[in-house]
């Protein structure tokens, strides 16, 4: 379904345009869920037509050696790491077509399974099989992962139905891809741990734990750190409006 004839860059534009708007509507508190989910609706039809922004596939790329010579993927591929170390995962919550294709099907109304450890260690590990497999053999694990062929709808490729079966997955166990899977999400995780502007609660806390329960990362429990997706639910499930976007103050 990606059709060839529009560029690249119209992806990339979208994100760094869209990046913006966010920051703006989370920063001035004017920031909700239906504006989340039209982001999502809209960053998964942008990735079913242009197949961009796509960092995970240019990092595979970058990592085969083979995408040196597209500067503009690689100024992207660096920007929104810079840009994510400032604001959060705005990228990876609203604008990457595989994070929003995940976070479409999660809103499936069927019953969550919620993983309470931590997954970075597994991501890591997956990071470094990734990185090992790549550097030392050329071989991109991250294609028999099939997102590729699932958003060129090649249907034929068995790799399309791994993908599909992930998404399945996420409909009980929020975005499968990026916590375990996904190297490009490892370095914006890293980035967005001690980021400039995030979640934090502030002394309208009442220690109820609403946000706690609501968090499909167990990340809410404090200032949000590196698992955070800025998906708003426990903005939403705090009865005193004490989870704010605001900025450090070291
Ligand atoms: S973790 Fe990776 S796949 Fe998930 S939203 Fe971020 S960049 Fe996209
Ligand atoms: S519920 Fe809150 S802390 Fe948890 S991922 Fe969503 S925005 Fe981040």
């Amino acid at each position: 379904m990606v059709v060839e004839a529009i560029p690249k860059m119209t992806g990339m534009i979208y994100a760094i345009i869209g990046f913006f708007i966010l920051v703006v509507l989370f920063y001035k508190n004017r920031f909700t869920r239906k504006i989340g989910y039209l982001f999502v609706v809209t960053s998964t039809i942008v990735g079913f037509l242009v197949f961009a922004p796509m960092f995970p596939n240019q990092f595979q790329l970058l990592i085969l050696g083979k995408a040196w010579e597209n500067q503009v993927a690689i100024v992207g591929f660096l920007l929104f790491i810079v840009l994510t170390f400032v604001f959060g995962r705005i990228f990876c919550g609203y604008l990457c077509p595989i994070g929003a294709i995940q976070e479409l099907v999660y809103s499936a109304p069927v019953k969550k399974l919620r993983i309470t450890s931590k997954t970075l260690p597994v991501h890591l590990l997956f990071f470094i099989v990734f990185l090992f497999f790549g550097l030392v053999f050329s071989v991109g694990i991250l294609t028999y992962l099939g997102f590729r062929d699932f958003f060129y709808l090649n249907i034929t490729s068995p790799f399309f139905y791994v993908f599909l079966v992930l998404l399945v997955i996420s409909a009980v166990i929020y975005r499968p891809f990026c916590r375990f899977f996904c190297p490009y999400g490892v370095l914006l995780s890293l980035a967005s741990a001690r980021s400039l502007f995030k979640l934090r609660r502030n002394d309208s806390c009442i220690n109820c734990k609403k946000c706690e329960r609501a968090c499909p990362t167990n990340e809410a429990d404090g200032d949000a750190k590196l698992e955070c997706y800025l998906c708003n639910r426990c903005v939403d499930a705090c009865p005193v409006n004490a989870i704010e976007y605001s900025r450090n103050n070291f």
